[in-house]
């Protein structure tokens, strides 16, 4: 059975389709990536799986769960969270509480502490400037804290919505071995990613995008060579 499911689903803004009969599945410990244009529907798809943006039609199920109507707290504690695009932290409050911003629902006080260490651990970085103001980092550090705070509920999935933009290249790196490191314990991920070689090399599986519908599907070694995606997507 597929952890996520997504099948036929339309999305509009005010009227206006931006995702039409899309489907995408997404099997336990899976990297999936979404490929696609500017204005493709990629974030508007993450954003429709938690409920950020209602759905027209079509079905949304996780682990076997309709979740067409729930909200991004019903997701957090079914297992999804999303790491949006542009990071969204709160620039005047700290590392530290930025990263306790994703575990809210959490009232396990040792459960917290473990799952923080955890995250000092995959950042070792963070761990050293858990009192510098978000503002303070630089735009790859400011990445970390998005994801660690995406991590610290634990999710089974974990949507990534362009985590290497604006990035210079070496942070670039650093997020794509991130990624697999967090694939490694055990969690699926949906990546958005405009640097689109990078990010089939870390994934199973890849979807295009193009205006709201899915153009394209395969494997990633499939995507890899396929020559429309080379000649759009792996510049040529
Ligand atoms: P990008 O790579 O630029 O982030 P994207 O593939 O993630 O693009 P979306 O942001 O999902 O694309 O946008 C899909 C379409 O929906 C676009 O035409 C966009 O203008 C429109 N859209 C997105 N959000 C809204 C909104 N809140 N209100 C109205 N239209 C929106």
């Amino acid at each position: 059975m597929s952890l996520l499911e997504v099948r036929e689903l339309d999305v509009a803004y005010d009227g206006v389709p931006a995702l039409r009969g899309v489907g995408l599945t997404v099997s336990e410990g899976e990297v999936v990536t979404v490929l696609g244009a500017n204005g493709a529907g990629k974030s508007t798809l993450l954003k429709a799986i938690v409920g950020l943006v209602p759905s027209q039609r079509g079905q949304l199920r996780f682990n076997g769960k309709d979740l067409r109507g729930s909200s991004p707290p019903r997701c957090l504690d079914l297992g999804i969270t999303l790491c949006p695009e542009g990071r969204r932290l709160f620039p005047e409050m700290t590392v530290l509480e930025n990263i306790r911003m994703g575990a809210y629902s959490s009232r396990d006080r040792a459960a917290f502490k473990q799952r923080l260490e955890q995250m000092y651990e995959m950042f070792p970085k963070l761990a050293d400037r858990t009192e510098q103001t978000a503002s303070s980092l630089s735009g790859g550090e400011q990445q970390m804290v998005a994801i660690a705070r995406a991590l610290m509920s634990k999710p089974k999935l974990l949507l990534l919505d362009e985590p290497t933009l604006g990035l210079a290249p070496k942070m670039i790196h650093e997020v794509a071995r991130l990624v697999k490191l967090i694939n490694a314990e055990g969690i699926a991920v949906v990546l958005v990613e405009q640097n689109a070689r990078l990010a089939l090399r870390i994934s199973d599986r890849g979807v295009v995008l193009e205006n709201g519908e899915v153009s394209l599907r395969g494997t990633s070694a499939e995507l890899l060579g396929n020559e429309a995606v080379q000649k759009i997507y792996l510049g040529g």
